[in-house]
């Protein structure tokens, strides 16, 4: 679905020797002293030009508003609007994800910068461009699910055939209970045996 294609790495959207930069999320600040500035625009394939992403977006809409803050920085907030397809992780149908968000981001010049400190990124004074691509790839990470599901309710495929259960019935019958489960059984019922075994192969500190 995705072509095998290392992700630029991160923190580097204008990889030097580049001949044609990804400029995907950089966003001019002339006229900024005169007043906010508005953008809406959409970032095609993301992956190559905002660093590595948690899901395979096909693209990310962003809107932001800039504007000065006190001293040297800049505010920069709006919202994003991003897809991606995915497989089901039960029925491993193709299955559209969507995340959409608002987002705030401040910067500073480096100088600035307290250690620790969230949401602040690195500004830049002399570029004249504010680079959106850090801000917008940690909101796509902390808000895309770590699972997909084509339905809350998708009962997956069938493990002995492997027939789509939400498509059509098969007549396997139901799974052999799970042999893990059955020794849980039997521990309850006799705990000689089980415990002899129990003390040879798991010692307290191998537990992590
Ligand atoms: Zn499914
Ligand atoms: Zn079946």
């Amino acid at each position: 679905m995705n072509p095998r294609r290392a992700p630029p790495a991160p923190d580097s959207p204008n990889p030097p020797g580049s001949p044609d930069p990804p400029e995907a999320a950089l966003v001019r600040l002339a006229g900024l002293d005169a007043g906010p500035i508005e953008r809406a625009f959409r970032v095609e394939a993301p992956g190559e030009s905002l660093g590595a992403l948690p899901l395979p977006f096909g693209y990310v809409d962003i809107e932001v508003e800039i504007r000065r803050a006190d001293g040297a920085a800049i505010r920069a907030r709006g919202a994003l609007d991003a897809e991606a397809i995915v497989e089901c992780r039960r029925c491993l149908e193709p299955t559209r994800v969507g995340v959409r968000t608002r987002w705030a981001a401040l910067y500073r010049p480096p100088g600035r910068i307290t250690p620790g400190e969230e949401g602040v990124w690195a500004l830049d004074a002399d570029s004249g461009e504010l680079d959106l691509a850090g801000p917008i790839r940690e909101e796509l990470w902390v808000n895309a699910p770590a699972w997909v599901e084509c339905s809350r309710d998708c009962p997956g495929l069938c493990p002995t055939c492997g027939v789509r259960l939400a498509e059509q019935a098969c007549g396997c019958p139901p799974p052999e209970p799970d042999a893990r489960w059955a020794a849980l059984e039997g521990l309850g019922g006799s705990s000689e045996g089980a415990s002899e075994g129990a003390s040879e192969d798991v010692r307290e500190g191998d537990i992590p």
